[in-house]
């Protein structure tokens, strides 16, 4: 499996930093968790084959996490000719087909039928789904907005965990317990900590109760920024600790059989 952490920012907009978004590339499976704003422009910076992708996952409904869908639904009808014509599942948790049909109300009806098969698929907490070539994807509860999931992705024997937005619960950490990549949000500084983000330190507790292979962080407001990220989570956490970057690619090598 391979994690490529495209978008690593919020909605605090900075040129090093777009709004969410990261991929999975796994067996035959290409999976876009998020698709918030620029991520478009990371996918064809950073994913040659990004016309490929074949599932697209959203944690929750906020505009950071979805503000370039239709962007990418347009780019895969127009953007190239011809356009695409690979079915597309779209995954989200309940209310994404609603949410759907309200941008098609907003962008036009092509965003439900581009020319290419799409199907929804509501997810509900504590639910897994088979996304094919031995790829599954799971969802977990998360407190954020009411409808805020985290994923799983496992294959192989591997297992990559994303937050989403989260704020802080034991449950999530008993959730992602042993997950090989733990990509957790690490949006504000201890100080500004407020109950639907984590800070630096929650990161780091929820780290030592997941105990994660790797811990990744991302969704960073430029506050965090200024803060140091890495010794707040080493005083909960002494695991490795990636901050990640726009692009960032993390090999998660699968188990032989
Ligand atoms: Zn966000
Ligand atoms: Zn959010």
């Amino acid at each position: 499996m391979r994690l490529i952490t495209l978008g690593t920012g919020t909605v605090a907009l900075t040129p090093a930093r777009v709004c969410a978004g990261h991929a999975v590339l796994a067996g035959d499976v290409m999976l876009l968790m998020d698709c918030g704003s620029g991520i478009t422009h990371r996918l064809a910076q950073h994913v040659p084959r990004w016309r490929e992708i074949t599932h697209v996952a959203f944690t929750h409904f906020h505009a950071d996490h979805i503000g370039d869908f239709a962007t990418l639904v347009f780019g895969w009808k127009y953007g190239s000719m011809p356009g695409r014509s690979l079915p597309l599942t779209v995954i989200g948790p309940a209310g994404i087909a609603d949410l759907l049909g309200r941008l098609a109300v907003a962008f036009g009806d092509w965003l439900r039928d581009p020319g290419f098969p799409i199907t929804i698929v509501e997810i509900a907490p504590g639910a897994a789904m088979d996304l094919g070539d031995g790829v599954m994807l799971a969802a977990t509860k998360v407190p954020h907005t009411p409808e805020s999931i985290a994923y799983s992705v496992t294959r192989g024997g591997r297992r990559v965990v994303y937050t989403g937005d989260t704020g802080y619960d034991p449950m999530l950490a008993e959730w992602a317990r042993g997950a090989d990549v733990l990509l957790c949000e690490c949006s504000l500084p201890d100080e500004m900590g407020i109950p639907e983000h984590l800070t630096p330190a929650q990161c780091g507790a929820v780290a030592a109760a997941a105990l994660p292979k790797h811990l990744v962080l991302t969704h960073f407001y430029p506050p965090v920024e200024r803060t140091d990220v890495r010794a707040e989570v080493a005083a909960h956490y002494a695991g490795p600790v990636t901050l990640a970057e726009d692009g960032a690619t993390f090999e998660i090598e699968e188990e032989r059989c």
